[in-house]
């Protein structure tokens, strides 16, 4: 019985053992999982980003070309540049506003620079670098409609993506202007413009950049834009090694004038 005692005296002290050490095992292991972040993507010889497919001048493949090409396809050849010495040590995954956080998550990816905006509530979820774009929220109509600012929406409905900014920065912006207005959620931006010339809704909002990529003669984006949308290259938490890379080049393309080079040369404004 003593004999007993003494076992499970040990096996308890073994186990406050292990879990009061924890703090500084996981502090251990958090410090060497910071480098090893970086190491995983020296061993594996790419970095992986996720990018957008569909916005023109950020993420864009090109019918032509059959290319991914834009400003964040530059920005991540310059961070793979960084940590890998080639920028063409690269891979491109292809992401939605609703895909990219899942696939941040599952290690799919190393990052993701999607016209991804930074927020408070995403900063409890991933490491974001510095902003190294501001856009605004846009609107889009048929031009047969009529409509010409948010106050016009007035009773009208609104399709948005799924897990974007938009709903929150029209509603905020249509209860300044005294409108009223519903909106339809949807997984994709080609299902949001399906509706929009189905008459299912009467706008399209999202970011003016993304708009863009789904102009055509029967629609327009209107004059009007909402709420600042500061774009960030979004990681996973714990791999602070990478925030860390990703947010030294962000800053240091910025201090010698590569960023503005590089909106110029895709033409964004
Ligand atoms: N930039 C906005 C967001 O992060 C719009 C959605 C998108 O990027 O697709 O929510």
């Amino acid at each position: 019985m003593k004999k007993l005692r003494g076992i499970i005296g040990l096996l308890l002290v073994a186990t406050i053992i292990t879990l009061t050490g924890c703090g500084s095992s996981s502090q251990k292991s958090d410090s060497s999982s910071a480098q090893s972040d970086i190491k995983a993507i020296k061993d594996r010889g790419k970095l992986k980003v996720g990018v957008k497919v569909d916005v023109p001048k950020f993420g864009y493949k090109n019918p032509k070309t059959s290319k991914i090409e834009g400003f964040e396809i530059d920005l991540s050849k310059a961070i793979a540049k960084k940590i890998l010495g080639d920028e063409n040590k690269v891979e491109f995954e292809a992401v939605t506003a609703k895909t990219r956080g899942p696939l941040l998550d599952s290690g799919d990816v190393d990052m993701i620079a999607a016209t991804f905006t930074i927020t408070d509530e995403r900063k409890k979820s991933y490491n974001f670098s510095d902003p190294y774009f501001t856009d605004s929220v846009g609107l889009m109509v048929k031009k047969a409609s009529g409509i010409k600012d948010l106050k016009g929406l007035n009773g009208k409905t609104i399709g948005v993506a799924q897990s974007a900014t938009s709903k929150q920065a029209i509603q905020d912006s249509a209860k300044k202007v005294g409108s009223t207005v519903k909106f339809l959620e949807f997984g994709s931006y080609p299902e949001i413009k399906a509706a929009l010339d189905s008459g299912r809704i009467d706008c399209f909002s999202v970011d003016g950049s993304i708009l863009f990529g789904y102009l055509d003669s029967s629609t327009e984006i209107l004059k009007e834009r909402f709420t600042p949308q500061e774009y960030g290259i979004a990681s996973k938490k714990g791999n602070d090694a990478l925030a860390k890379t990703i947010n030294e080049t962000i800053n240091d393309m910025k201090k010698s004038g590569e960023i503005d080079k590089l909106i110029k040369k895709w033409g964004i404004k």
